[in-house]
């Protein structure tokens, strides 16, 4: 049986490697963290992966207990806002919890783990891998790059993205407020748009994403949230309103939608590796479950020696772009619109946002599978 090593142990990861071990296929998931650990991430799951959790047993116990979602709230500057159903809906839940459930899982099932532990280099020579890991080496017949939106391992394969700054910082915290459980909503401000969702345990996630450039212009992370409460009275309610939970913010730079590769030198990428989607659609999460899906389906054949490592390569970049592609690009329209332009900002200020809330519920969401 050949092995597979899988490069970061987010929900794509975890997700590919959970179903590689219950084929038996030797397989090691390494991960520059531990778990729990808290991610910037909005915590809105849509629906779409429910089905495909259910049948693989792995949605968390207790279900009802975290909230589900099913009306989606967009308000603009100056706070005029609509409020309409979703068709499919989501539910909100942590990732502190989320990705520690599927790790507890994947353990179960016999998934090896090297944690605490940062993949500088992988080469492939000789149909082999090598995986350099500071002073250890961990050699592998199939490598999954999982390692999110943006990592050392995307330097050291020289990917495009990595040479086009972006200008997108995103922040979060848990907080105890005020907020209807089977609500999402997105509050827009100058340079950015801030998502609000329950998780379980009565706490609310509070995560935006913002231009560098305003956060500069404001001074920081609290003159921020102070500007962003003078533009949207809705946000104003929201912080006024809000105990943190965290002692500071969660904060990532350089957030970048750019065009990536689902497969590079021999390297299959699945989640926000292969091609990263614009929170404001909010199907991130389930698009990497859904990827860590279709690459264990196209590497599990290749381990078990009945299929060769050209068809692996080709099926999963092929399932991988007609799944993806035209919903990433989509995605990218989609942040440009809401990202402060002058022509936005008066799109979403007048009385288009009736229609543009639809319009974007209607085209961010993805098919259930
Ligand atoms: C501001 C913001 C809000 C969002 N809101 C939502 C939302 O509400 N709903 C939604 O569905 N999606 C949302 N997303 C998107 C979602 O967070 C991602 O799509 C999802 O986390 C991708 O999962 P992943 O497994 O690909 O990556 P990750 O979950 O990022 O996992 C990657 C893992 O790789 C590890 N790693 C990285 N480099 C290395 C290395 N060299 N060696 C070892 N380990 C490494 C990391 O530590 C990490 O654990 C949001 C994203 C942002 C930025």
């Amino acid at each position: 049986m050949k092995n597979v090593a899988i490069i970061g142990g987010g929900l794509a990861g975890l997700t590919a490697a959970i179903q590689m071990a219950r084929c038996a296929i030797p397989c090691v998931v390494i991960e520059k963290n531990q778990y729990p650990q808290h991610k910037v991430c909005g915590e809105y799951v849509s629906n779409e992966a429910v089905p495909f959790l259910k049948s693989v047993n792995l949605l968390p116990g207790h279900f009802d207990r975290f909230p589900k979602i099913e009306k989606f709230l967009l308000s603009a500057f100056g706070g005029k806002s609509v409020q309409i159903r979703l068709d499919l809906g989501g539910f909100g839940i942590s990732r502190l919890f989320f990705d520690n459930h599927l790790y507890e899982i994947a353990r179960s099932v016999g998934v090896e783990f090297l944690l605490n532990t940062v993949v500088h280099d992988a080469v492939f020579t000789n149909d082999r891998f090598a995986l350099h890991c500071g002073n250890k080496i961990v050699e592998a017949d199939v490598t999954i790059g999982a390692f999110g939106k943006r990592s050392r391992m995307d330097a050291s394969l020289n990917r495009p993205f990595m040479r086009k700054p972006s200008p997108w910082v995103a922040v979060k915290y848990h907080v105890e407020t005020e907020f209807p459980d089977d609500t999402i909503a997105l509050h827009n401000f100058q340079g950015g748009y801030c998502g609000v969702v329950r998780v379980e345990d009565g706490l609310t996630n509070l995560c935006y994403l913002v231009k560098r450039s305003r956060l500069k212009a404001s001074g920081g992370v609290e003159a921020l949230e102070a500007d962003m409460s003078r533009e949207n009275p809705w946000l104003a309610t929201l912080f006024s309103n809000s105990k943190r939970r965290f002692e500071r913010p969660l904060v990532i730079n350089e957030v970048s939608f750019e065009t990536k590769a689902p497969l590079e030198h021999h390297i299959l990428m699945a989640g926000d590796a292969a091609g990263m989607i614009a929170p404001l659609c909010g199907n991130g999460m389930a698009m990497a479950i859904h990827s860590g899906k279709l690459v264990a389906e196209a590497v599990i054949p290749f381990c078990k020696g009945k299929s060769t490592r050209a068809v692996m390569e080709s099926s999963y970049a092929s399932s991988w772009q007609r799944e993806f592609a035209a919903r990433l690009q989509m995605g990218r329209y989609l942040q440009k619109l809401f990202g402060g332009s002058t022509v936005s900002r008066l799109a979403v200020t007048m009385s288009r946002i009736g229609p543009i809330a639809h319009w974007l519920v209607r085209h961010s969401h993805g098919r259930p599978f």
